[in-house]
């Protein structure tokens, strides 16, 4: 398996009819960089930044942050490298960060939110993230966004921080691009709004299934419920990839729907940019991609989008799979 794994590395992911799709991984640490490369990953479409705030009772220096930053980068080879700012709260608590008990963690205070507030925290993470944009190129995701206004907040945040670094002296990337994830309905549903303020989007599907079918990601108890295949999550991602095309921005997923090879039909369908999963499921995904025509993919989309039930999607499309050659 590995071995087979190794060889489709080195085969672009690219639809018979020539399109390509990036094919990226997602990473919680620097060090994993090395082993996405080795199964394909073209460049990091998602890292978690969360794991150098995790597990100590201090917030990481600037420059503590800058050599995880830059360790991601270079190890992207010439590939973009995307990192999230701080995804805390939810289901990602800090100790250290006194955030006051809440009966809705979810739908309390949290990624974004967090940043806005406490400008110090998320202005040190930025200007570690442009100082690493001189060794690779990266990219600034914001998680968990519901409006434009919030992105021109960060966007006007990012340029303070660029220009402490002016004034310190220190060298730093100057056209670093600012995206977000489209991980809840409210940023899905005005995806047009928001494209004007954007980069990129990477859609998240974790929490855009949560948040759209109202069902706990982490219960077990409404897990049978928990679909990317529900017609109101494939409406919300059609739209958002349709909003971010017509505006000219790329657009990709980086939640688990991303490495399903059963999805991969229906985003190349929609017209999906760039697929970031976690490592191990690229192989298998860039072969899928690799026997589709983005013609047959899209009469898939249409077929999909006009059924009524998340089972219904999933039986179409298990009956739709081409067997590999
Ligand atoms: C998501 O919500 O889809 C996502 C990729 O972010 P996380 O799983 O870290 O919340
Ligand atoms: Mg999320």
């Amino acid at each position: 398996r590995r071995q087979r794994d190794l060889a489709e590395a080195a085969l672009p992911a690219v639809t018979r009819d020539g399109v390509t799709v990036q094919l990226a991984a997602n990473i919680g640490v620097p060090g994993e960089v090395e082993n996405a490369r080795a199964l394909g990953a073209e460049g990091v479409g998602l890292f978690r930044s969360e794991f150098l705030f995790m597990g100590r009772d201090t917030f990481p220096s600037e420059e503590e942050q800058f050599l995880a930053y830059r360790q991601a980068a270079e190890g992207c080879g010439g590939h973009i490298c995307v990192i999230r700012t701080l995804d805390i709260g939810g289901d990602k608590p800090l100790p250290h960060l006194a955030i006051a008990k809440e009966h809705n963690p979810f739908l309390g205070w949290r990624a974004i939110r967090i940043s806005l507030e406490r400008t110090e925290l998320f202005r040190t993470q930025v200007k570690a993230i442009l100082r690493a944009g001189c060794h690779g190129k990266v990219a600034i995701m914001l998680p968990m966004v519901i409006s434009a206004g919030e992105i021109r907040q960060a966007r006007a945040l990012v340029a303070e921080a660029a220009t402490e670094l002016t004034a310190e002296g220190r060298p730093f990337a100057a056209h670093v691009p600012v995206g977000i994830m489209i991980e809840t309905p409210a940023a899905a549903a005005t995806a047009h709004l928001l494209a004007p303020a954007c980069d990129f989007f990477s859609i998240g599907t974790n929490d855009l299934v949560q948040y759209t079918l109202a069902v706990d990601r982490g219960n077990a108890k409404v897990a049978s419920l928990y679909s990317h295949f529900h017609p109101a999550v494939l409406r919300l991602i059609d739209a958002t990839i349709q909003a971010a095309r017509r505006q000219g921005i790329w657009v990709g997923m980086c939640g688990e729907m991303a490495g399903d090879p059963l999805a991969t039909p229906l985003l190349v369908g929609m017209g999906i940019d760039e697929l970031s999963m976690s490592a191990p499921s690229i192989p298998r995904v860039k072969a899928v991609i690799r026997r589709l025509s983005t013609a047959e993919a899209r009469s898939l989309r249409d077929a999909a989008l006009a059924l009524d039930d998340a089972a219904a999607i999933r039986a179409y499309l298990e009956e739709m799979r081409t067997p590999p050659s």
